[in-house]
């Protein structure tokens, strides 16, 4: 078993952050250059500790498998980004945005970090506006806030639908200023393969060049992971295509905790399916709740076009339900609210698969102008998609995968149960429960890289004692044998299927049984599906191409195979999980169709081992204690 020691600071809630600041190591600035720290990934998560810590001193090598940093997925983040400022006056406060995310997360995250993102939000909307990041504005020249579902404030900050853009510009000139002043050397197109363990301690890594091949191994004193998230494992996602779980799986494999997998966040707000040769799904960014309602018919089978269904005739089944939040409920509640209303036989759109989300009653009471210059491109976007003009008529909606709550364990410090391996963003299991309120992934990644590792890896550097390892050790050579090994084999099987038609098929056995609703008997199928699946893959992968130059099949069909293990884990912890909470809706717990938790029995992090090929993973349990808030049953009515 493991030793899940979360080391939660003493002391009042309040108090542990800053304590805890007090308490640590510090590196002094002339021993700081001697240390050299990897970061893998530059999205918001990887380019904010990258530059930070690069501009304290130490020396950064950062990996990113595009061309790129600016590609990473953060860029698409549309709505917003969440901070206790109160400039709105209207209640909001660090307490309020800490026990909104606790509530949240349906009271399955640890409070002290929690409290801690509250504390370091308004920090990072000050560092943002210094890095010149173009934030919305009030006529007098302030920030702007609109709501983000969850909240009963106005606490999101945004710049138009574009504000993941901004934030990592600001993030990436930071770090372009570090590579510029060669603190920071940046490897664009390295993916990497493997972590490298020696002596217990996370030294480095394996990487391979996507355009040419070439495996090479980098040696460091400790190792960042902030590689984003794992949505993808469903193929059909809101992320972006290249999103995958290679890094934080094979960290896994070395000894890394995997946390609470199953906890699987499904937008509300997403354009349908169209068909099936689709390969990737369009959020409609969360803010438009704001703004637009949402309603399906009252009747059954009604297919009227929705300006001829009267409103007597309309159902706004949030209002309805959820009256003291309406349309901004929070996003498990709101998707499975829809799905609730096209099982029932009410969904609009082809196949039945959608509701309305409507913004005539807005554009009425504040004019198009007002809606364009809030969500202008959201509406663009949604009509090159759709062809249909949102200002006319309603959107067509559905949930979809959009990020994953669970990620690899981290204590306190966001180090992970290897020491010396930290991990930051979407790639941690991180502070969101079971459930993620809107804009608070961006607040997350930025406070864990500006905000959060700069002190903790500069604790665990200075306390820590670290032989001098070079690239010439001999775990470099295994680590690097063990990438050529699996691209000799996926290179030799010469199957008939590709690789996306496995992950294809994947994805379908997760949605329907790991999906939006789950059971005993169809996760139990799953996990046999899923065994099966892979074994063929093995077997009956055709990868073409050689490893001596790009190929893309060769890439993804790694990160597949990591996909298919990575499913596998997920439904076992959604069947370990015998309660519903947050995005993880077990049909056999459930109270007049809302999730029903078990507090006596779950309260606990799943922490997941790896116990090696062919062998079962092992459950190890952090239980999550609340000393300052009461876990009460959810309500947003
Ligand atoms: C469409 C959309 C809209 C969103 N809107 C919002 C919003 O408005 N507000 C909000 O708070 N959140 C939003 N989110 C969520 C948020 O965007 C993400 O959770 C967040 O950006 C993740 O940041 P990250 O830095 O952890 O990872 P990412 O941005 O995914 O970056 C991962 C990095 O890791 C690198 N990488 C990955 N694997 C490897 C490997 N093996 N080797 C080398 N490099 C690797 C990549 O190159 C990349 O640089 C949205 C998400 C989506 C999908």
């Amino acid at each position: 078993m493991l030793d899940l020691n979360s080391k939660i600071p003493s002391g009042p809630l309040e108090q542990k952050w800053d304590q805890h600041r007090f308490s640590m190591k510090l590196v002094n600035p002339a021993n700081k250059r001697k240390h050299h720290v990897i970061v893998v990934g530059a999205g918001l998560a990887g380019a904010s500790a990258a530059a930070s810590m690069a501009e304290l001193g130490y020396n950064v090598s950062c990996f990113v498998f595009h061309d790129s940093p600016r590609r990473a997925h953060s860029i698409a983040a549309q709505g917003g980004i969440n901070a206790a400022k109160n400039y709105q006056n209207d209640g909001d406060s660090v307490r309020r945005l800490f026990y909104d995310t606790i509530k949240g997360g349906d009271f399955r995250a640890r409070e002290a970090n929690v409290y801690r993102l509250a504390q370091v939000s308004v920090n990072i909307i000050d560092q943002c506006v210094a890095q010149g990041v173009p934030f919305a504005r009030e006529y007098g020249g302030l920030l702007a806030n609109r709501s983000f579902g969850g909240a009963q404030v106005s606490r999101t900050f945004y710049a138009r639908g574009q504000t993941g853009q901004q934030l990592l510009l600001g993030a990436y000139q930071a770090l372009e200023r570090q590579v510029g002043l060669k603190k920071v050397q940046m490897h664009t197109f390295e993916e990497m393969l493997e972590l490298v363990v020696i002596g217990g301690q996370a030294r480095g890594i394996v990487t391979r060049n996507l355009l040419t091949g070439k495996i090479t191994s980098h040696a460091a004193d400790a190792v960042v992971l902030a590689t984003g998230g794992y949505g993808n494992v469903f193929y059909l996602s809101t992320n972006a295509m290249y999103s995958n779980v290679t890094a934080t799986w094979r960290a896994h494999k070395k000894g890394a905790a995997f946390a609470n997998p199953c906890y699987t966040q499904i937008h509300p707000t997403c354009i349908p399916v169209s068909g099936e040769h689709q390969s990737k799904l369009t959020l409609m960014s969360e803010s438009l709740r704001n703004d637009g309602r949402i309603w399906v018919p009252k009747k059954q089978g009604d297919n009227r076009p929705p300006s001829q269904i009267p409103e007597a005739e309309r159902d706004y089944y949030l209002e309805r339900k959820y009256p003291s939040f309406g349309n901004l409920a929070p996003r498990d509640i709101a998707s499975r609210a829809a799905k609730e209303a096209c099982d029932d036989g009410r969904g609009v759109g082809p196949g039945g698969l959608g509701v309305y989300l409507d913004f005539s009653d807005s554009i009425k009471r504040l004019g198009k102008q007002t809606i364009a210059e809030r969500y202008g491109n959201l509406f663009d976007m949604y009509q090159r998609i759709t062809d249909e003009n949102p200002y006319e008529q309603p959107m067509r909606i559905y949930p979809a995968v959009h990020y994953t709550m669970g990620g690899l364990w981290v204590d306190y410090n966001l180090m992970s149960t290897i020491p010396g391996l930290h991990v930051a963003g979407e790639a941690n299991f991180s502070d969101h429960g079971a459930n993620r309120l809107g804009a608070s992934a961006l607040m997350q990644g930025l406070a864990d890289g500006y905000f959060v590792l700069p002190y903790t890896i500069g604790d665990y550097l200075a306390s820590t004692k670290l032989e001098k390892v070079d690239t010439s050790h001999a775990e470099f050579r295994a680590a690097e044998q063990a990438v050529r090994d699996r691209q000799n084999k996926f290179l030799g099987i010469k199957g008939k299927r590709t690789v996306d038609s496995f992950h294809k098929e994947l994805g379908k056995v997760m949605w329907d049984y790991c999906g939006m609703a789950r059971d005993r008997e169809g996760l139990k199928k799953a996990i046999g599906l899923i065994q099966t699946l892979k074994q063929e893959y093995w077997e009956n992968v055709n990868v073409p191409g050689s490893g001596d130059s790009l190929n893309q099949s060769l890439e993804k069909a790694g990160r597949v195979a990591d996909f298919i293990e990575l499913g596998e884990l997920m439904c076992r912890d959604a069947l370990d999980r015998e309660e519903s909470c947050g995005g993880h809706f077990r049909t056999e717990y459930q109270e007049e169709g809302e999730a029903k938790r078990n507090d006596d029995a779950y309260a606990y992090v799943a922490a997941w081992e790896y116990a090696g090929e062919g062998k079962d993973p092992i459950l190890n349990k952090e239980p999550l204690v609340y000393e300052n808030v009461h876990l009460s049953t959810r309500s947003y009515k």
